[in-house]
């Protein structure tokens, strides 16, 4: 009985807001396969949608002509992804500009990672931003955009502490972020200890989980490797065996983001960001277990 009321109170849709992470397209089939995940996902009504920067701001058009179609082509909110990597001041506030020219009212402020990659020592560009939080403060001044920024519950790999991971936070939002999503984890007790201390050190934005479902166990283990987050032992036991079985693998992967979720709905988390690698049906799925059903009025119009 217990268990059944625990579902009821789970598949409500009320009160779950959901946000879908993109990257930009290389070519016109990854473009196709963007717009496909981008057209499927739309009617669940997400809070917005974001658009990664590519490392070293590789993506600068890309990334720009995504946000835009988005804007043109939408009801979504798009929130575009910026980082301090190799860009002088003047390169990043024309970016800024452009993006707000083009109706973007929301920007994911973040430092980036060093050129020569994830690892090595990060150098600022002479003349750019130095950290997030300089960058925090640039598009503040552009303009009435909405800031979210990183949050790393199992600590940025180049964090001198906990502690110091959470000053950070707080000089973000001083500058002026209003909302933090995290890189992703596995292990929900991470995420819950970070919060509290957050919020015992006075950050009280939300801090929206970033959950990523399992596309592929081996990229994301080394992936997550460079980030500093840990893969579980049980996390690997699950995709054992499965490197030649895609489509068991996408059940597992979709049962073990859904556990995730669901388990942090019990524990009062109502808002999420999914990182989508540009692939709908894992996220849809999640998604509908959570109690979200399309909406007729919103989303892709073409
Ligand atoms: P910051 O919060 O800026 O922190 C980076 C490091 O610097 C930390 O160790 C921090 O403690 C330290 N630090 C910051 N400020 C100070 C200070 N004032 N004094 C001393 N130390 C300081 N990367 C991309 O290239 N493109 C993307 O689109 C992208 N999107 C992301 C989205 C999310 C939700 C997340 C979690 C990460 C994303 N990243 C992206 C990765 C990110 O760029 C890297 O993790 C990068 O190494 C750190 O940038 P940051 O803004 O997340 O970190």
């Amino acid at each position: 009985m217990a268990h059944d009321s625990m579902r009821a109170s789970r598949s409500g849709r009320s009160g779950i807001g959901v946000s879908f992470e993109f990257f930009p397209p290389k070519n016109a089939e990854m473009e196709a396969q963007l717009w496909e995940a981008v057209t499927r996902l739309a009617p669940l009504a997400p809070n917005f949608v974001s658009v990664t920067y590519g490392a070293g701001g590789s993506t600068r058009e890309r990334t720009h002509a995504t946000v835009s179609r988005i804007v043109k082509e939408t009801s979504l909110k798009p929130a575009a992804h910026l980082t301090c990597v190799a860009a002088t001041r003047g390169e990043v506030d024309d970016v800024i500009r452009s993006y707000w020219d083009a109706g973007v009212r929301h920007i994911v402020a973040l430092r980036g990672d060093p050129v020569g990659g994830a690892g090595t020592a990060y150098a600022a560009h002479p003349g750019g931003y130095e950290t997030s939080t300089d960058l925090i403060a640039g598009i503040r001044r552009a303009g009435d955009f909405e800031v979210t920024v990183s949050a790393y519950p199992e600590m940025h790999p180049e964090s001198a502490s906990y502690s110091a991971e959470i000053d950070v936070l707080k000089a973000k939002i001083d500058a002026g972020a209003t909302r933090a999503i995290t890189q992703f984890f596995f292990d929900n007790a991470h995420y819950l200890r970070f919060v509290e201390r957050a919020r015992a050190r006075g950050v009280f934005i939300p801090i929206r989980p970033g959950i990523v479902p399992v596309q592929n166990f081996k990229q994301t283990a080394s992936f997550a490797k460079k980030t500093g987050a840990s893969v579980p032992q049980w996390l690997a036991d699950r995709f054992e065996g499965l490197d030649d079985d895609p489509a068991t693998r996408r059940l597992i992967a979709a049962a073990v983001a859904a556990e995730q979720a669901l388990d942090l709905v019990d524990r009062g988390v109502t808002d999420f960001h999914f990182y989508t690698m540009n692939k709908a049906d894992l996220v849809y799925a999640v998604c509908h277990l959570l109690g979200l059903r399309p909406r007729v009025s919103a989303g892709a119009q073409s």
